[in-house]
């Protein structure tokens, strides 16, 4: 079984609990925790289509390995996609520095063509990137601010269609590295309190599901030799997980050591600096690109 999420208010306490904490990460998590209410009151007023949706085929899916949803069979409602990418763009703003011209750039599209960003974000995000790479280069909004806000705004609707559909993953059937709901990457992982069993987050809808302890949930590398770890002396239970078959790199929580209250949304800001620490060495996530990290 998925692990249950964390709600809206546990998210809400744990991010002003660390910003009393971190000096190092304040603006960061001032504008995230702006960012989180937004998403939380966007999908409190949205409702998923689900007849779009073929719920007797999740099994077969399941086995096929193809996410339960795609660009053909999720409807979103535009004006609200557009109000709350206005607002990230407005919290976003003062963060993104030399982005800010880009910020403005999408705002621009957003006014005077939303089409063009209709058209593009539902295949860009959730299956092929290509639309919204060709989307920022005719645009010069800048391809990571493009993904980070489209991805931003997507969240609530597309977690809104995943609450319905999680209770069709089998962790004996999906085994892949990629979310089971949407096809998306994981944001991070935790390792579990009771069994010590891993378990991914996807970064878009925010589902959880079991993947095998000792593989690279990227590239399915799970040649010992390749994988490896390292963590913060002072912080044991943040540990950074390393392929070398792939250069990519997972950052993991481990529940043993300090309980499952913890949201993975607010833990992947708090472990930003291990971020910094495992690009620096050469290792790359496609997600998690905003503010020069
Ligand atoms: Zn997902
Ligand atoms: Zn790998």
């Amino acid at each position: 079984m998925p692990v249950a999420k964390h709600s809206y208010e546990q998210v809400a306490s744990q991010i002003s609990e660390l910003r009393e904490k971190r000096d190092d990460l304040q603006t960061i998590l001032e504008s995230f925790e702006d960012i989180f209410k937004e998403q939380y009151e966007t999908g409190q007023s949205f409702q998923p289509a689900l007849t779009g949706l073929d719920f007797t085929s999740c099994k077969k899916k399941h086995f096929d390995g193809v996410p339960f949803i795609n660009s053909k069979n999720v409807s979103i409602t535009w004006e609200r996609l557009d109000a709350l990418a206005k607002k990230i763009c407005d919290i976003t703003r003062p963060l993104a520095e030399s982005g800010e011209s880009e910020v403005e750039n999408f705002l621009k599209l957003l006014s005077e063509s939303p089409e063009r960003w209709h058209d593009a974000i539902l295949t860009g995000i959730l299956e092929d990137r290509s639309p919204l790479k060709e989307l920022a280069e005719s645009t010069h909004i800048g391809y990571d601010t493009l993904i980070f806000i489209s991805t931003q705004s997507l969240t609530p609707f597309i977690e809104k269609y995943a609450e319905r559909l999680r209770e069709y993953i089998d962790g004996n059937v999906w085994l892949k590295g990629s979310c089971p709901v949407c096809g998306s990457e994981p944001l991070m992982g935790r390792l579990e309190e009771e069994n010590g069993k891993r378990h991914l987050q996807c970064y878009l809808c925010r589902t959880n599901w079991e993947f095998a302890r000792l593989e690279c949930p990227f590239c399915d590398n799970n040649d010992l030799k390749k994988l490896r770890y390292f963590f913060d002396e002072d912080n044991k239970h943040h540990r950074v997980e390393l392929c070398d078959q792939c250069k990519s790199y997972i950052k993991i929580l481990d529940t043993r050591e300090v309980g499952d209250r913890f949201s993975l949304v607010v833990e992947n800001l708090a472990t930003l600096p291990l971020d910094v620490i495992a690009k620096r060495d050469g290792f790359t996530r496609d997600t998690n690109r905003l503010f020069g990290l």
